[in-house]
């Protein structure tokens, strides 16, 4: 099977498989490991970021390094239950320089289709402008874009900043914070009940996720 073959839909497993031999474009000559998913076999919320950096290349999972634990902690915040999320990129293999590679965006787009069709989340938080822009290809810039939701084919759509990004900048910081807030709020009303009723406790005091415990599925 291949990213673009046609045909009846494969499992997860068949699919896992199929990915884990992609060689569809260039970035197949450097990984260590192509880096599908990370999460719950049936997400309700799927984080969607843009490519795996080179301590995820390493794990085999997205999110592993810094900005993966800042993801952790929003998702500890949040409240989302572990059998609820997932999480995963548009590119997955990691990029040389970590240089975002457009071309390779595009080769993995069938695989990004198979997994939303496979995964079939409720709603999608796109984490950076390169993973709203992959959905949305007309959408403006991440800090303009970033907290105000959407729909996309017929689901919520959520823009966040990267959370690599919030290292860089206080005002960045600043933004993810309140699009975190933001997003509770809009996820009580798209999934009433589903997120726990612990109100966001104070910025220092949530736990640190360890993501290769909460890995279900690659
Ligand atoms: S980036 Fe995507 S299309 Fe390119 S080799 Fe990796 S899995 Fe295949």
């Amino acid at each position: 099977m291949s990213a673009t073959t046609g045909g009846d839909t494969p499992s997860w497993e068949e699919a896992l498989e199929a990915m884990q031999g992609c060689a569809a474009c260039g970035l197949s000559r450097h990984r260590k490991n192509v880096v599908i998913y990370r999460g719950a076999r049936r997400p309700r919320l799927l984080f969607l970021g843009e490519a795996p950096g080179a301590q995820e290349d390493e794990s085999g999972f997205p999110f592993v390094g810094k900005a993966g634990q800042l993801l952790d902690r929003a998702i500890a915040e949040l409240g989302l239950p572990a059998d609820g999320y997932g999480i995963t990129n548009v590119v997955m293999c990691h990029p040389p320089g970590n240089v975002f590679d457009p071309k390779a965006a595009v080769a993995c787009r069938p695989w990004l289709e198979l997994k939303l069709a496979l995964l079939a989340p409720e709603v999608i938080v796109t984490l950076g402008g390169r993973a709203l822009r992959a959905l949305e290809p007309t959408s403006g810039r991440p800090l303009a874009e970033a907290g105000r939701p959407r729909s996309w084919r017929g689901r919520p759509l959520y823009p966040m900043l990267h959370p690599a990004a919030t290292f860089r900048r206080r005002a960045f910081r600043d933004q993810w914070d309140r699009d975190l807030e933001r997003l509770r709020s809009m996820v009580d009303q798209w999934m009433p009940g589903f997120l726990s009723c612990s109100p966001i406790p104070p910025r220092g005091s949530a736990p640190v996720g360890s993501p290769p415990s909460s890995v279900a599925f690659k």
